[in-house]
């Protein structure tokens, strides 16, 4: 039986499910691990990712098909992903068998708080790995613990699609040769000055450009971006401290596969903004959300404050589409949990 929630007037933010998985690493390798519905963590004060924020996350969502089966879009990414993280962190590597099992197990063991086909809402799953041991000296933690909670979250257009509002930040996101590419909490803990500044000017986002040479477009603080030329050519942005984001990946594979539409990957510079006539930015939490206008230090470009392009409309479907089970995805996109 379902939880008996109003999904659609959910917003995005954490609601304590009932179960959650937890292994933990110690002397050289991980335990078998467990479900528990212990949603505390008791530490040292000294612990590794308190004094020097040795940790990162994931981010994915189960939800239910047209055809009611509980699935999730593309986990062994994320796994592929934590890893990398987990290296560039000198964090022990959760191995990604287990990692999808363990997405599987707490999906499972929350099977009522999935939300229902149609509902918009999801299940957001957020697996986290963080230094458990004292380190009072710099040095990576000897103790690790992953974990994996859920928790439920509404439709991210509620009453509407509207276009944000974004700004060229003047704070930089990722170093070059530093940690954009990875998802580390320590990414994030640095935008939130950004992120705020931004809100108190009325910007809902932050695009940066290459901190080296402020001459590249790279992201926002929390999604990828893509663009869509005169021509309905995707662009993407190229860079090494760009977060490969499994949504954006996902939708220049469908815009090049299913669609048929031309695709770029490249350096895209702040320049050229006003030469496209589409943007987006991607990630797990909306897919694709348009982006109406930018804003670079008092230069307004306009792409449409109404709607998405059709363009980007177009792909949202198509990718919602396949995620939802109503279109046909590419082998192993979607992972079935439940039947
Ligand atoms: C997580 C994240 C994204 C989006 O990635 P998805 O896998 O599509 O959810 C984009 N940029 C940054 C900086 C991120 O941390």
């Amino acid at each position: 039986m379902a939880k008996n929630i109003d999904w659609s007037s959910l917003g995005f933010g954490y609601i304590k499910t009932d179960w959650r998985y937890v292994a933990n690493y110690k002397d050289g390798q991980w335990d078998e691990g467990a479900l528990t519905e212990d949603g505390t963590i008791t530490m040292s004060e000294c612990a590794g990712v308190l004094q020097y924020a040795q940790t990162c996350f994931e981010g994915l969502k189960a939800y239910t098909t047209k055809d009611g089966k509980i699935v999730c879009f593309r986990p062994d990414l994320n796994a592929e992903r934590m890893i990398d993280s987990c290296e560039r962190l000198i964090m022990p590597t959760f191995p990604k068998e287990r990692f999808i099992e363990a997405v599987k197990r707490v999906v499972e063991a929350n099977k009522e708080w999935v939300p229902p086909y149609g509902s918009g809402a999801s299940l957001y799953l957020r697996p986290f790995m963080f230094g458990y041991d004292s380190v009072i000296g710099v040095k990576p933690a000897s103790e690790y613990q992953f974990r994996i909670f859920a928790t439920p979250v509404g439709p991210y257009f509620k009453g509407g699609v509207k276009p944000l509002t974004v700004r060229i930040s003047d704070y930089d996101r990722a170093a070059p040769r530093g940690t954009g590419h990875v998802k580390a909490g320590l990414n994030y803990a640095m935008s939130l000055y950004a992120i705020t500044d931004a809100h108190e000017k009325g910007f809902d986002e932050n695009i940066y450009p290459d901190s080296a040479t402020r001459t590249y477009i790279e992201e926002t603080g929390g999604a990828n971006i893509i663009f869509v030329t005169k021509d309905g050519t995707v662009v993407t942005p190229k860079s090494d401290t760009i977060l490969p984001s499994i949504t954006r990946r996902s939708l220049m594979y469908v815009a090049e596969h299913v669609l048929g539409m031309k695709v770029e990957q490249r350096k895209v510079r702040v320049d050229e903004l006003s030469d496209f006539v589409e943007c987006g930015l991607c990630g797990t939490a909306a897919v694709i959300s348009p982006v109406g206008k930018i804003v670079d230090h008092g230069k307004e470009i306009v792409y449409g404050m109404e709607d998405m392009g059709p363009v980007i409309k177009k792909l949202y479907h198509t990718l919602r589409g396949i995620q939802m089970g109503e279109i046909e995805a590419p082998e192993g996109w979607i992972e079935t949990i439940c039947e």
